[in-house]
């Protein structure tokens, strides 16, 4: 085939293969099955497609996209990947390069699955938008796609049609010919901050490059310890799931992941037992967004592969740590620590990353130093009562200015010289925001150019009074550092009057 397109970013296969059709002008779905895959069996697959190989050979003289590549940048296969066993993960792989009959999904297990592939188009109108701005043309993102998840995290819900895709098993639909009406929904603020978390770390997931996937006794463990190090555990090896559940069922806001907290077989209990079949996607990152939200996936992910590589027996504050990680990342909570709450910097990005390492790693340092400083940060937290601090500063300010109106010299009076002038100068400057009237009275009365240039050259004029020297224009002019080519006409008309007056 001739012209086949090149893929755009996050584009899939199914959107791919609409394009061929559309610029090689083909309006049989089996014509263009026979020349896309050579096979008129071929099924539209929207998700997770097989005859990748064919695909990689038609892109072969762009010298990019081999068959691992379209697998983990043009189908959704990413965000089964991490959860699946390393054996599953490799098959599916090769089924997908050339016939599957469908086996993927079953391998997969998403058939099986509570959070379930959309069967309609989706799309997001605003990426749509910028798609078309930057290509000229739309075209199906995977990120549209995510089972049970219709969000986008930067636009909000996402519109759908009522047309399946599996209306017609052998026909690809391109983007731009399918009406989606938006998804009914009534978010609250709440939720909504919810669905952003998820999607953004749903494409922290389908982002990951290709590695090994953990085995399912790595997420168990991993479960487990994290149950015990925030303190949800229950003697040795328990934990205390009603706790568990009591901390996560607001963090479920997919109506397929509700729990039923009295069934001891619900899914968030079994996550948190040893794992026997792969979790979905978002039950792991719901289960990530009550405990670690500040932990990048890919963090979590090495943390877990790291899981059955120390004996578990071994407590984890005392395994002997790489010393200098160690010590980078204590100098770095501290540094945070001095200019931010412990609280707020939880909250920051970074800052709640590199607090789960330290309590995971580190946990007797990191809360002997957080017990110690907690006074501090209290103190600091003191509601500071702005427009008291405003009120009092502006009549500092007010009288500064007062002082300085009688005197000739000083350097030019800018905002931050008068600034400075104040009492507890560093921790105002930052915080003018919050100061109005200081803010106002600062831009009314800081000196301009032309206050400036006149001021130096009256200091100029005075002090050659006072000698009994005559100068002439130009000496005045150096005498006040007044450069020919900046001074302004004022001043310039203020020089004259200057000499001839005084001569
Ligand atoms: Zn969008």
């Amino acid at each position: 085939m001739n012209c086949f397109p090149v893929p755009y970013p996050d584009e899939l296969i199914y959107s791919l293969v609409a394009r061929a059709g559309i610029r090689s002008a083909i309006t049989s779905s089996k014509q263009l099955l026979d020349e896309v895959f050579g096979d008129r069996k071929v099924i539209a697959t929207i998700d997770l497609p097989s005859h990748l190989s064919a695909i990689s050979e038609l892109l072969v003289n762009t010298g990019k996209f081999d068959v691992s590549q379209l697998v983990y940048e043009h189908t959704m296969f990413p965000i089964y990947a991490p959860f699946i066993d390393e054996s599953v993960r490799v098959r599916a792989m090769s089924r997908m390069k050339g016939f599957s009959r469908g086996s993927v999904h079953l391998m997969l297990g998403a058939p099986a699955s509570i959070v379930k592939i959309s069967d309609n188009f989706r799309i997001c109108p605003a990426c749509v938008e910028e798609q078309k701005q930057k290509y000229g043309e739309s075209y199906w993102s995977r990120l549209w796609f995510l089972p049970s998840l219709p969000y986008c995290h930067k636009h909000g819900i996402l519109s759908q049609s009522t047309t399946s895709y599996h209306d017609n098993r052998h026909t690809y639909h391109v983007c731009g010919r399918i009406q989606c009406q938006p998804f009914l929904c009534n978010e609250n603020n709440k939720t909504e901050q919810q669905f952003v978390y998820l999607a953004k770390k749903a494409q922290e997931v389908m982002f990951l490059p290709i590695q090994e996937s953990p085995t399912q006794n790595q997420w168990s463990l991993f479960y487990n310890n994290l149950a015990h190090d925030f303190g949800y555990g229950k003697g040795n090896k328990q934990v205390a799931h009603e706790k568990i559940a009591d901390l996560v069922v607001n963090k479920i806001v997919i109506p397929e992941l509700a729990i039923d907290s009295n069934r001891d077989t619900n899914w968030l209990r079994t996550i948190f037992r040893r794992h026997r079949k792969a979790f979905s996607y978002l039950q792991h990152l719901i289960v990530w967004s009550a405990f670690i939200p500040d932990m990048t996936v890919s963090e979590i992910i090495n943390e877990v592969k790291s899981e059955d590589k120390v004996t578990v027996s071994l407590q984890k504050n005392h395994v002997d740590l790489d010393s200098k990680s160690s010590k980078v990342k204590r100098n770095k909570w501290k540094s945070l620590i001095s200019t931010t709450p412990i609280n707020i910097a939880r909250t920051l990005s970074g800052g709640g990353a590199l607090y789960a390492w330290l309590y995971r790693n580190d946990r007797d340092w990191l809360l002997a130093f957080n017990s110690a400083n907690k006074s501090q940060s209290a103190l600091r937290q003191k509601k500071v009562d702005w427009s008291a601090r405003d009120r009092s500063l502006t009549k500092q300010l007010l009288r500064v200015v007062d002082q300085f109106d009688g005197v000739i010299e000083s350097p030019r009076r800018t905002k931050n010289f008068l600034l400075k002038q104040l009492e507890g100068y560093g921790s105002i400057s930052k915080k003018l925001n919050l100061l109005p009237l200081l803010s106002f009275t600062l831009n009314r009365y800081q000196e301009s150019v032309f206050e400036f240039q006149a001021r130096r050259l009256a200091m100029t004029v005075i002090v050659n009074l006072r000698a009994g020297d005559r100068k002439s224009r130009w000496q005045l002019m150096r005498s006040a550092s007044l450069p020919k080519e900046r001074i302004l006409p004022i001043i310039d008309d203020l020089l004259d009057w200057v000499v001839t007056g005084s001569n």
